[in-house]
């Protein structure tokens, strides 16, 4: 079993101040794979106080300092690639080719992103020719707790620690507890790339420990967070004593519009898209609303894909699908499959137990349920499993009142070969992003959502400036 009780403060692994292991379960098959330490109030202090420090020089290096810091990171990470799909694999299940195609090379795409986007940033700007000894200064907003959950665990980190670096914050990481590797090795690459001390610090917990240390901490001046609103609303809630700014990335419930003008494959891409990485994704298109001339055919389609698509243990090649992570994860999911049965919903593929031929190991059967109605808890609820619910409409007001009949807001989805159609639709939906036609979003495009999908834009210049205060000056001497 692996041994990583260390935390990294002030750029050395250092051990707990009070020993409190906390084992981690390889969900493929329930046993422990690694033990860590979840850190007390004075691991976080010890962090908060180094990154404290370091905040007296590294906001004030040049951005080609903090660039060329990344591009280091970005190098050793490609070189530790296989390794950090790995360690992504075995602690929270995702198949190896996968955690190998996706999950890993994630990491890379936001690293090269955000260079792309600090390169072209101006962190000093003319506020206008009416003006001209003004200026607007983008400054970092300071000491930044970042907290991660564990279902594209260095897509998060990714996302929150780059962007704070090349602003010229400081930081502490607190990964989730149940995925925690690959947040370690991501703290060797910090090391290996040269981080300044105190800069980046890393201090393992759980919520009601470290998670809420930081959150309340007077010297914190920036939670940035990822995971439940549930959280996200505890978070807020803790911070608002020191008044700190509060980033939230939630969950999501989007729904897919199906029109009978869709493309012949849009169906089949939006099941394999909720199935993917086993439905643990906050953008899963959960939700397909069906036109009624369309829906029979949709029904058996997404039964189809959902008889096809494999299940199997994270450590074995191919294309199958893997354990969800927990066993509450696992049992959450089969308490929300009975409620679509008792809530009247028609099983179409899947439903409750392992699939065949498992009895340990938290996998779950690709489920499709259709005839759903958008009050069933299946609809309402983020299930974050392979489950995808299926709802009839018939007009296009009719789609738009479902899509946008939910607490959430983070991805919708649209298929329609009527381009002006989609644009309407597309403006009229209540979501942080609209993806049409199966186009995945490009380089740079901010992530992040409305409502209860939390208030967050990261990725390209928005990420950037998720971690900036804006500062107005006049009487600015010319250089
Ligand atoms: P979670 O909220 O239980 O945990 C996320 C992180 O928060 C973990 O590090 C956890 O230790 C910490 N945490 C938990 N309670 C806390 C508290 N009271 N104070 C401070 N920290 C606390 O979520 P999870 O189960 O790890 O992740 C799944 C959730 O994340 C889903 O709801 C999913 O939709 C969401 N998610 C959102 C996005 C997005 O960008 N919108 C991306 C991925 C996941």
């Amino acid at each position: 079993m692996l041994e990583k009780r260390e935390f990294y403060i002030d750029g050395q692994w250092v051990a707990p101040a009070t020993a409190n292991d906390f084992e981690v379960i390889d969900p493929s098959n329930e046993e422990p794979c690694a033990v860590i330490s979840l850190g007390d109030q004075a691991d976080t202090d010890a962090a908060v106080a180094a990154a404290k420090r370091a905040f007296a020089r590294w906001p004030f290096t040049d951005k080609a300092e903090r660039i060329a810091l990344v591009e280091r990171i970005l190098e050793i990470y490609e070189r530790r690639a296989e390794d950090m799909a790995a360690a992504i694999s075995l602690e929270m299940g995702a198949p190896i080719d996968m955690a190998k195609e996706q999950q890993a090379p994630s990491g890379t795409w936001h690293i090269r992103n955000f260079l792309e986007a600090a390169r072209g940033f101006e962190f000093e700007r003319k506020l206008g020719a009416h003006a001209p000894e003004d200026r607007i200064l983008y400054e970092p907003v300071g000491v930044c707790g970042l907290i991660t959950p564990w279902n594209w665990p260095m897509n998060q980190v990714t996302l929150k620690v780059i962007p704070a670096l090349l602003t010229g914050c400081t930081m502490v990481l607190k990964p989730s507890e149940i995925a925690p590797l690959s947040s370690l090795l991501f703290a060797e690459i910090m090391d290996e790339a040269g981080t300044p001390a105190g800069v980046f610090n890393l201090v393992n917990g759980d919520g009601p420990g470290v998670g809420t240390q930081l959150s309340r901490h007077p010297d914190v001046d920036m939670i940035s967070f990822t995971g439940s609103a549930r959280a996200g609303i505890a978070i807020s809630k803790n911070a608002a004593d020191s008044l700190k700014r509060v980033s939230l990335e939630l969950g999501g419930k989007g729904a897919n519009i199906v029109f009978a003008d869709a493309d012949d494959k849009a169906v089949k891409r939006g099941t394999r898209h909720v199935f993917n990485n086993s439905g643990q994704s906050c953008n899963a298109p959960t939700r397909m609303l069906v036109q009624r001339s369309l829906y029979d055919q949709a029904v058996e389609t997404a039964r189809a894909v959902a008889e096809q698509t494999l299940v199997g243990p994270a450590g074995q090649n191919g294309r199958h699908i893997g354990p969800v992570v927990s066993a509450a994860q696992f049992d959450k999911i089969q308490g929300l499959i009975q409620k679509g049965i008792d809530e009247g919903a028609r099983l179409v593929a899947g439903g409750l137990g392992r699939p065949e031929g498992f009895n340990r190991g938290y996998y779950t059967r690709p489920t499709v349920f259709a005839d759903v109605s958008n009050d069933m808890t299946i609809a309402r609820e983020e299930i974050f499993g392979p489950v995808l619910s299926i709802i009839p409409f018939e007009t296009e007001e009719e789609a738009i009142g479902i899509a946008n009949d939910t607490d959430y807001g983070l991805t919708n989805y649209v298929q329609t070969e009527d381009g002006e159609k989609r644009n309407r639709v597309t403006r009229r939906l209540r979501s942080g992003m609209v993806e049409n036609n199966g186009k995945s979003r490009g380089a740079g495009s901010p992530f992040g959502g409305m409502k209860a999908s939390g208030n967050g834009r990261e990725g390209g210049v928005w990420g950037l400036e998720d971690f900036m205060e804006v500062k107005a000056v006049s009487g600015w001497a010319e250089a």
